[in-house]
C-alpha cells in the first residue's frame, strides 16, 4: 500500500511507522520531524552483507555511504550491523570517529580533499583513500611520507557509462567533476605514477556510476570495464590490484509504480560478470566493496509536517503550505525529486485532491512536490512525506534561519530522539 514496509495504518486510520502512530509522534516531538525505522535500516544492511556472503564467498565489504544520512547514532547502527563507512569530508569522518567507529573500516572519498582533511584521515588510520585526481595523489603521497604512513589507495574511475538517470546525479560520464577518465589515458597515467610513489599503496579501483538506478545492465557493464582495466594495469604497469569498489546508486521506491531491482538479483548478475571477466583475464576475483547510501536509509524515513495555509487558486492549483520545506528537504527544489505524501490522520482514505506542497521559505521554488494526490487536507493536519530517510537531514540548511528538525529513531515501537531539534540559540551559536 505504501512505498515502505515499515509504514501502515492503525485502527484509528492513522499512518504508523515502525508501529508508532504518526499523530502521536507529531504531538510528542513536534513538527517538522524526521522519523526513522531502525529495523528497516538494519534489514537493508543485512541484505547487502548476506549477498556478499552468498555471491563473493564473504570476500567483500559493504560501506554505508554516510552522506545519505550522517549522525552519531547511524554510525553506531552501522558498526553493529557489520558495515563499513564511506565518508567524503572531515566532518563525516569526525562524526564516525566520535563514536569510535573502527577507522580501518572507513573509506575516504571526495573530489577535493583538503590537506587538513587528508592529514586528519591519516592520523585516524582510515582504511582506504579513494583518490580522485592526480593533484590529490601527489598531495597524499607527500603528506603520508611526512607522517611515515603508507595508506591503501583506490582510484576513482569514470567508466563512461550512462546509467539513465537524472543529469544532476549522473557521475559515470566523462563530463563529470569526479574521477579519472579511462578514454583519455588519465586513469592509466595515474596508475603509472602511483606504482612508483613510496607514500601510497595502490590496492584497487573504484567506480560509482550514478544514483537511483533501476537497471542491472549499467552495473554489469561497469564491472566488466573495471575488471578489464585492472587486468590491463597489471599487464602494462605491474600494478597488483586486489580490490574493486563498485560504488552505490541502487534505486529505491519514492512513489508507487517505481520498481527497484531486488538486491539479490543485482548481486548475482554483477558477481557473475566479475567472475567471468576475471576468469577471461586470468585474474583472481578481487575483494568486492559496495557503497549503498540511499537504499539503506531512504525508505526507513518519513517527514511529518503540520499544515498551515491551504491556498486554492481557482483554475490554477492548490498550495498546501507546511511548517518546513526546502530547508529540511531541498531535493525537489534542486532536481525535481519525486515524493509521495499522505494526510497522516486519513491514511486509509483515498487521495482525492491534487495539490502542490509548499514550504515556508522565501523562494517560489520552495516546494516538496507539485501536482500530487493526497486526501482532503486543512490547516492543522499532519502531513507525512515518504522516503525522506536519505539526502534530507544530510542536505538540510538553515535558510531563512529556520532551525533544523529533530530526528526520531524507532526500535521495537519505542521512539527515541537521535538528533535534537535545533533551537534559536543554536542558530546564533557561531555569530559574533
Ligand atoms: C553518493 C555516493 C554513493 C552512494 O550513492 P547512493 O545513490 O546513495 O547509493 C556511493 N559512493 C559514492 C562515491 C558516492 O558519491
Amino acid at each position: 500500500m505504501f512505498v515502505s514496509d515499515c509504514l501502515n495504518v492503525n485502527l484509528r486510520g492513522h499512518l504508523t511507522i515502525g508501529g508508532c502512530d504518526t499523530l502521536e509522534l507529531a504531538e510528542q516531538f513536534g513538527t517538522p520531524l524526521y522519523v526513522m525505522d531502525e529495523a528497516t535500516i538494519t534489514q537493508n544492511c543485512r541484505k547487502y552483507v548476506e549477498s556478499i556472503g552468498t555471491y563473493y564467498n564473504s570476500r567483500g565489504r559493504v560501506y554505508y555511504a554516510s552522506k545519505a544520512f550522517c549522525c552519531k547514532e547511524i554510525c553506531r547502527i552501522m558498526e553493529n550491523a557489520g558495515m563499513g563507512l564511506d565518508v567524503v569530508s572531515g566532518g563525516e569522518l569526525y562524526t564516525a570517529m566520535s563514536v569510535g567507529f573502527p577507522a580501518d573500516r572507513i573509506c575516504f572519498h571526495g573530489n577535493n580533499k583538503t590537506p587538513g582533511e587528508i592529514n586528519y584521515a591519516l592520523d585516524c588510520g582510515v582504511g582506504r583513500f579513494v583518490v580522485d585526481n592526480l593533484t590529490e595523489l601527489a598531495l597524499l603521497n607527500t603528506l603520508a611520507l611526512a607522517r611515515n604512513k603508507k595508506p591503501s589507495v583506490l582510484f576513482r574511475i569514470k567508466p563512461g557509462i550512462d546509467a539513465h538517470t537524472h543529469n544532476f546525479i549522473r557521475t559515470g560520464q566523462i563530463d563529470s567533476k569526479f574521477g579519472l577518465a579511462l578514454e583519455t589515458g588519465e586513469a592509466e597515467e595515474a596508475v603509472r605514477q602511483a606504482v612508483a610513489l613510496p607514500g601510497v599503496s595502490l590496492t584497487g579501483m573504484h567506480c560509482h556510476i550514478g544514483s537511483q538506478i533501476f537497471d542491472i545492465a549499467p552495473f554489469e557493464l561497469a564491472a566488466e570495464v573495471m575488471v578489464n582495466f585492472m587486468a590491463d594495469m597489471r599487464d602494462r604497469h605491474g600494478a597488483d590490484l586486489t580490490e574493486l569498489n563498485l560504488g552505490g546508486g541502487f534505486g529505491i521506491q519514492y512513489v508507487p509504480g517505481q520498481n527497484p531491482v531486488p538486491y539479490d538479483r543485482y548481486m548475482q548478475a554483477v558477481s557473475e560478470t566479475v567472475k567471468k571477466t576475471c576468469e577471461a583475464r586470468d585474474m583472481e576475483t578481487p575483494f568486492i566493496m559496495l557503497e549503498p547510501g540511499r537504499s539503506i536509509v531512504a525508505s526507513a524515513g518519513i517527514t511529518l509536517y503540520t499544515v498551515g495555509a491551504v491556498k486554492d487558486i481557482p483554475g490554477v492549483r492548490t498550495y498546501v503550505s507546511v511548517d518546513g520545506g526546502m530547508g529540511d528537504n531541498p531535493r525537489y527544489a534542486l532536481y525535481q525529486a519525486e515524493y509521495a505524501a499522505v494526510v497522516a490522520g486519513k491514511a486509509a482514505e483515498k487521495p482525492t485532491e491534487t495539490v502542490t506542497i509548499a514550504g515556508k521559505c522565501c523562494e517560489s521554488g520552495d516546494l516538496i512536490q507539485e501536482h500530487t494526490a493526497i486526501q482532503p487536507v486543512q490547516a492543522g493536519d499532519i502531513l507525512a512525506v515518504f522516503a525522506t530517510g536519505a539526502y534530507n537531514y544530510s542536505m538540510a540548511s538553515n535558510y531563512n534561519r529556520i532551525p533544523r528538525p529533530a530526528t526520531v529513531m524507532i526500535r521495537d515501537r519505542q521512539p527515541r530522539v537521535i538528533i535534537r531539534r535545533e533551537s534559536f540559540e543554536d542558530l546564533v551559536r557561531n555569530d559574533v
